[in-house]
């Protein structure tokens, strides 16, 4: 930095955001809100889809909606009362009263997205390229944009963390999350009467399944309307291993294959596997979706989120396992406190360095935790 940046205030800055999916949005929102100048940039055309469904909808999250005027949280999320195991036939082995919110990736994001005004967030635009130093961003098509501070919204694959942390990469954690969601409608009443305001779940060897009521495609939380969410995570038997990832196409996907790309091999032996291993109720579940998809599960952290004026948010510093379900609460969490921190100090480094410190320890310690719960669950050791 040049002697006049280490003094440039934290009033009205100008803001690059890269990457607009949850991450990007909720940092343009809550800057915009505090009076800076935020503008979004996307590298997605058109509006960015879910790749699957279902999420936590932690407390941060349904803070950040009602507190910044976005939408009241009861109307887009689904509540259970209960947590309960099953045993391999399907009867319950546990049962324990828990109050949980879920909800929908794509009903948080529709209703970020018409949150923050059009104008301000622009689709098809990539960052290639982020000085550090200066606060310039170079797009694909060689265009720069200078600001006060640049924000790295860009997921697990983040190229503005490959640049500042080339030695910085997701770390496969030797299992894979299968997944699936399936309108109220299409599953047997048995089901539904199961998965009734429940989060369930089966703990099986090397494998967990879980499942839960989420938001239907139009948004309606009433029963009927809803959609059920099942994770399946699994280690990996031998005849997929290296070959799940290869989709319909014959690309290989390093980090797992969308709706609809599943080889017909890999789909036919994973409905198998779902029949022979899973309680009925989930096994009938499994049947009832039309195309399931799989994740790869891995750990990512950053040392410092913080690189002069570039900020890392969201996935794109931490990646925890999913089973922290904090992803998202994470991403509203690290843009709030930086709203925080640039209000609560004068001099643009000094909040940088607060919001640093802050948001690096909580993250790394989050995905401390989801490694710790997902090698117990799975009975990986470690
Ligand atoms: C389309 C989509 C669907 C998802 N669906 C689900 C779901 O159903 N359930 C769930 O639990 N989680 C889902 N996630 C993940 C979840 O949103 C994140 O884990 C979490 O909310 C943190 O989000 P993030 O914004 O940090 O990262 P991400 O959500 O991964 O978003 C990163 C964004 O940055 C953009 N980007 C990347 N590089 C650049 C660049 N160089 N220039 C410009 N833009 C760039 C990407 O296109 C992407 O939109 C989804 C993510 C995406 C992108």
């Amino acid at each position: 930095m040049s002697p006049d940046d280490t003094t440039r205030s934290t009033d009205d800055l100008t803001v690059t955001v890269s990457g607009g999916s949850m991450g990007g949005l909720f940092t343009g929102i809550a800057l915009d809100r505090a009076g800076h100048d935020v503008v979004v940039f996307e590298q997605s055309t058109g509006e960015l889809r879910s790749r699957g469904g279902g999420i936590v909808a932690q407390r941060s999250v349904r803070r950040f909606l009602a507190d910044h005027d976005v939408a009241d949280p009861s109307g887009l999320t689904t509540t259970t009362s209960e947590r309960r195991f099953l045993t391999a036939d399907g009867d319950v082995r546990t049962a324990t009263p828990d109050s949980m919110a879920f909800t929908s990736w794509d009903a948080v994001y529709r209703r970020l997205r018409d949150a923050f005004p059009d104008g301000r967030y622009h689709t098809g635009r990539r960052v290639d390229d982020v000085a550090p130093a200066t606060g310039t961003v170079t797009f694909a098509d060689g265009i720069e944009r200078a600001a006060d501070l640049v924000v790295a919204a860009e997921g697990g694959r983040s190229s503005t963390r490959a640049g500042l942390y080339p030695d910085v990469s997701p770390a496969f954690a030797d299992y894979v999350a299968w997944r699936g969601v399936v309108p109220e409608s299409d599953l047997p009443a048995a089901v539904v009467d199961t998965a009734a305001d429940r989060f369930t779940f089966y703990q099986g060897d090397g494998l967990l399944f879980l499942s839960y009521f989420i938001p239907g495609a139009d948004g309606g939380v009433e029963p009927g309307d809803r959609r059920l969410n099942w994770v399946w995570y699994d280690t990996l038997g031998e005849r997929d291993r290296g070959r799940i990832f290869t989709d319909a196409s014959g690309a290989e996907r390093r980090f797992g294959v969308p709706p609809g790309g599943l080889r017909d091999p890999v789909e036919r032996r994973r409905r198998d596997r779902a029949s022979t291993t899973l309680p009925p109720t989930f096994a009938a579940t499994v049947a009832a979706t039309d195309e399931p998809f799989v994740q790869a599960i891995y750990d990512l952290a950053v040392p410092s989120m913080v690189v002069d004026r570039a900020c890392l948010l969201g996935d794109a510093a931490f990646v925890a396992r999913p089973h922290t379900a904090a992803g998202t609460a994470k991403a509203a969490d690290d843009a709030v406190e930086l709203a925080a921190a640039l209000d609560d100090h004068d001099a643009l480094d000094a909040a940088l360095a607060a919001w640093d410190r802050e948001r690096t320890d909580a993250g790394s310690r989050l995905v401390e935790r989801g490694k710790r719960m997902g090698d117990d669950r799975l009975g990986l050791g470690g």
